[in-house]
């Protein structure tokens, strides 16, 4: 069994959250392809590592001094060794390329290369696996770019959110774009299962502003999450979906924080999972 698993940055936003992302990815051999995004926000009110990064694209040095202190702490909290040659390489370019969204790009970067040494895996470079062309990212060049880098990798961290144009260019997916790139590569590598950990268990069957602890939904399928997604459900990006749906691969919205629960399975057909 293949299962590609993504996290999100709430899921990497600090060294004790990639801790938990270590013991689900090395509690099953069958965890082979980690996708991830940058690092997210802990506290309220603190800024996500994307955030920062687009501000210092604009020239803020407060926002690049918060991304170096982050990710030299998680690195420490990790024991990850390379960070300060990783910041300075990453810096040094963003400065030199001066462009948005590389600097967008380079919060997944960062992340790759040190999961990939945490993990244990082969660091898989976002540019390898997601294609853009005329002004937008290509699904089947896509699939198809991925397929040829990873054939013969038996696992690998693959940084999440960009790719590279026809031009060489570094381009950005849109936010949350992580999600795409995880159903990418569970595309490429045929796998049996997606599973995508996230700070919710899923989907709920209520609005937990409005219903106090609503259950979680089970089962749901492709179709009936477009629903959702247009009543303005964010758990899944929109766009995930087209690489997976029609290869027949269910998405499993899992939470990190509590890795026991099932979560939600989104299949073609309900019935197909309904084990009751
Ligand atoms: N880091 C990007 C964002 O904040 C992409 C992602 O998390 O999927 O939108």
């Amino acid at each position: 069994m293949v299962v590609v698993c993504k996290f999100g940055g709430s899921s990497l936003a600090d060294a004790e959250s990639a801790g938990i992302v270590k013991e689900i990815v090395e509690s099953s051999s069958s965890r082979r392809y980690v996708v991830v995004s940058a690092m997210g926000s802990v506290a309220v009110g603190q800024r996500k590592v994307t955030d920062l990064l687009y501000e210092i694209s604009e020239s803020s040095r407060s926002a690049e001094e918060e991304v170096i202190l982050r990710h030299e702490e998680f690195c420490r909290g990790v024991g990850y060794r390379r960070c300060e040659k990783v910041i300075d390489e990453v810096f040094g370019k963003i400065h030199k390329i001066r462009d948005r969204e590389y600097a967008a790009s380079r919060g997944e970067y960062m992340m790759a290369r040190i999961m990939s040494e945490v993990l244990g895996m082969e660091f898989v470079d976002g540019k390898d696996v997601i294609s853009f062309r005329e002004g937008k990212w290509d699904v089947r060049g896509s699939i198809e770019k991925a397929k040829r880098r990873l054939e013969g990798v038996e696992k690998a961290v693959i940084a999440g959110f960009y790719g590279e144009d026809e031009n060489g260019r570094i381009r950005t997916l849109s936010r949350g774009g992580s999600d795409i790139t995880g159903a990418v590569i569970a595309n490429a590598v045929d796998a049996d299962l997606y599973e995508n950990w996230t700070d919710v268990s899923g989907f709920m069957m209520a609005d937990p502003r409005i219903v106090p602890d609503p259950l979680t939904i089970k089962t749901i399928t492709y179709r009936e999450l477009r629903e959702l997604s247009y009543m303005g459900a964010t758990v899944l990006h929109e766009e995930a979906i087209f690489p997976v749906r029609y290869a027949g691969i269910p998405i499993n919205i899992r939470n990190t924080l509590r890795p026991e629960d099932p979560g939600t399975m989104i299949v073609s057909a309900a019935q197909d999972y309904d084990s009751e």
